[in-house]
């Protein structure tokens, strides 16, 4: 297969600097608002923060691929003395819990690293982190060549995960047939 050149864009995490001020989760869902910033609601940003003032974690995790299904094996971390849940590194929108999924429809949220026209320099939430808790770094990394999936069908995918894949056809047979 043949090889080409990836930009690779990393959020790279120092849960050290982090005091969960949620800065990064408003600018997000602003920024991803539609229209722009004309809104912002934390349960529709691509980055989320595991916050436990108590045990002292505050850790920002934003969101990757979705998966299907949840995973049958899951680990407990012990890092600096803090213990931390099962699922808290985990990045996914997933069936067992509500994170990074757009609370209306149920469809996975990703982070897009701020895709945007002209580009900016760095991504909201790292611009908007004052505690430098979030560093942004790209690299290129030589991959195969494959096809992406289509956010269309991410989207597909996930509704007929929730819906049964026969609603979705019927739906969209429906839709088809309207003038
Ligand atoms: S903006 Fe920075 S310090 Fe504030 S919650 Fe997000 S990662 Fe933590
Ligand atoms: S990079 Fe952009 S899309 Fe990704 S979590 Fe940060 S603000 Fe949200």
């Amino acid at each position: 297969m043949a090889k080409a050149k990836k930009k690779v864009k990393v959020i790279k995490i120092d849960v050290d600097k982090c005091n969960g001020c949620r800065a990064c989760e408003v600018i997000c869902s602003a920024f991803h608002a539609t229209p722009k910033y004309s809104s912002n609601n934390p349960a529709r940003s691509r980055i989320r923060l595991i916050r436990e003032p108590i045990r002292d974690v505050y850790l920002p995790v934003y969101a990757g691929e979705h998966a299907v299904a949840e995973c049958m094996g899951r680990d407990k971390y012990v890092i600096d003395g803090k213990e931390y849940d099962e699922c808290d590194f985990c990045r996914s929108a997933c069936p067992s819990r509500d994170a990074f999924k757009e609370p209306d429809s149920g469809l996975p949220l990703k982070c897009d690293m701020c895709e945007s026209d002209p580009p900016l320099e760095k991504p909201m939430c790292v611009q908007w982190c004052l505690n430098d808790a979030l560093i942004y770094e790209e690299r290129e990394e030589e991959v195969e060549e494959e096809a992406a999936p289509e956010e269309v069908e991410i989207g597909l995918e996930a509704l007929a995960s929730k819906h049964g894949l026969q609603k979705i056809i019927d739906a969209v047979a429906r839709m088809s047939n309207k003038d």
